[in-house]
């Protein structure tokens, strides 16, 4: 499949003096697996567009296109099947461009355009005369259409989904390495965005990028010093005004900043899996903590850790988990995780082993941020779930948003139907308090007990609840500390 239309600043001539050469020509230029000219060969022929581009003063795009969830196609197939996958779209991507309606009207009639695979799951396009931005859209959304059928592989039917940068000439950089490095940082955007999408470069773009790059840089450096520490928030049940439970969450010691909340640095983690190591670091910090406050002779509950997508989708995840309980000695009933929904909806099937898996080993687990996301009540149904938490924004309204505390009441109702045990997050005001509970939901976390707090801090209020055993006693915590023992 040679689908370079474009002449390249190789003459065709050296090409067919001998075999020998078209060969090496075609092993240095061209993608074995789809046939499509590589990276060299697309630079090549960018190069030569913004050459005649310039030369004539017509614009041009350069788009990045990126399948969707590569990785994990990759890991549940193998690499022969995902190879099978990649030719398949390779060759719908080509046919598409190569279609005559996606230039016909949209680029101009001596437009042209070009396609290679750069890597991976990634391929590159360049579109020359454009006649003006919006054809690269139109561009763009034809590619996405025309992938999105399925596609068999080793007897199941995946169907594959396109995120697209577009960087346009001259507007977004007037050369090669410029325009490629744009739509780069638009395809990262339109990832972020939530993938299957496209989306155009814009300067403001630029400086995200450098941000996140520079946030990337710094957290790394962050998790080899060991920059992270642990909070911890209790979980009271209002019936007897005892501790149930607590919930760790990470903080991190910012040398110059301060302490930062994961609101700052949580995504960037994610994005760059360095949530990985932070995830670990937390789960052994809460076992062995929890563990801590057992050989204290306060009474055992469990903690709970929140884990994010990138650590459950590795194969190593259960083994993690099970090595932080042996490394910390703390039996895996008073271990609890927490996930939220939007971990479930890319790979569901996956997780549902993987948190099988987690169950064998005696760990609870609970659905965090309930009401937020889809909210789907398959996954209720599919999930072995322990423990449901209701989102604090549904909390918020209580008790004078009528519709709110409806919703409220009934996934109080429908955890306890489900038999599982609700936890209201986000309390703050005793009318909150005494709504959830004449309602029917005991268990409760927010700023009206306490914020999250240092182990030492939460020992001393836990220690001062067990004395007063008072309902509806609030602990007097107003400040999570701003300096905390690791
Ligand atoms: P989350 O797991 O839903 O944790 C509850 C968040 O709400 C915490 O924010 C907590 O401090 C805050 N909160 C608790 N009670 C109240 C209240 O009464 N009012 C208000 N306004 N806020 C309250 P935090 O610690 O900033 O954590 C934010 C999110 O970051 C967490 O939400 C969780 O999704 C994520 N996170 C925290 N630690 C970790 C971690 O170790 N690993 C991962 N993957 N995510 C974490
Ligand atoms: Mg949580
Ligand atoms: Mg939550």
């Amino acid at each position: 499949m040679n689908s370079a239309p474009l002449q390249t600043s190789e003459p065709e001539a050296d090409a067919s003096t001998s075999d020998d050469a078209a060969l090496i020509r075609r092993l240095r230029c061209f993608d074995t697996l789809t046939g499509l000219p590589n990276r060299l060969l697309f630079n090549e022929q960018l190069a030569l567009v913004l050459r005649i581009a310039r030369r004539n003063g017509t614009a041009a795009a350069v788009m990045l296109a990126d399948i969707d969830d590569f990785r994990r196609i990759k890991n549940s197939f193998g690499h022969r099947q995902s190879d099978v996958f990649i030719k398949a779209v390779a060759a719908r991507i080509n046919a598409c461009l190569r279609a005559g309606d996606v230039l016909a009207g949209g680029v101009s009639a001596n437009g042209s355009l070009s396609v290679a695979r750069i890597s991976g799951n990634e391929f590159a396009i360049v579109l020359s005369s454009l006649a003006e931005p919006h054809d690269a859209q139109r561009v763009a959304q034809r590619l996405r259409e025309s992938v999105s059928t399925a596609v068999s592989i080793g007897g199941n039917e995946v169907f594959p989904t396109l995120s697209i940068g577009v960087a346009l000439f001259p507007g977004d950089g007037d050369n090669a390495d410029e325009l490629i490095q744009n739509a780069d940082i638009a395809l990262g955007q339109a990832k972020a965005n939530g993938k299957d999408r496209s989306q155009f470069y814009n300067a403001a773009m630029n400086k995200l990028a450098a941000d996140r790059l520079a946030l990337e840089c710094r957290l790394r450096h962050a998790v080899e010093e060991r920059e992270f520490f642990a909070v911890f928030q209790p979980r009271v049940d209002c019936r007897n005004g005892q501790l149930c439970g607590t919930e760790a969450l990470v903080r991190w010691r910012h040398p110059q900043r301060g302490i930062i909340a994961p609101a700052g640095f949580i995504e960037a983690a994610e994005q760059s899996r360095l949530i990985v190591p932070i995830g670990e670091f937390m789960l052994e910090t809460a076992c062995a903590q929890n563990l801590r406050w057992q050989h204290l002779g306060l009474p055992p509950v469990p903690v709970s850790v929140n884990v994010s997508a990138a650590q459950v989708s590795r194969a190593d995840f259960v083994s993690t988990v099970a090595r932080a309980l042996e490394r910390s000695g703390m039996q895996a009933q008073w271990l609890e995780l927490e996930i939220t929904e939007s971990l479930l909806v890319n790979d569901a099937a996956g997780a549902q082993r993987t948190f099988s898996a987690v169950k064998e080993l005696g760990v609870r687990i609970a659905i965090d941020d309930f009401g937020t996301g889809f909210s789907s009540l398959s996954y209720l149904r599919d999930f072995p779930f322990d423990v449901l938490k209701i989102d604090r924004s549904f909390i918020n309204g209580l008790p004078a948003e009528r519709r709110t505390s409806a919703l409220a009441c009934a996934i109080i109702y429908l955890s306890h139907r489900l038999e599982l045990e609700v936890v209201a997050e986000g309390v703050e005001t005793e009318a909150q308090s005494a709504f959830l509970e004449a309602n029917g939901c005991h268990l409760m976390q927010g700023y009206y007990f306490s914020k999250p707090v240092a182990p030492d801090v939460l020992e001393q209020f836990w220690r001062d609840s067990m004395r007063r055993q008072v309902a509806h006693a609030p602990w007097s915590t107003p400040q999570e500390p701003a300096s905390l023992n690791s």
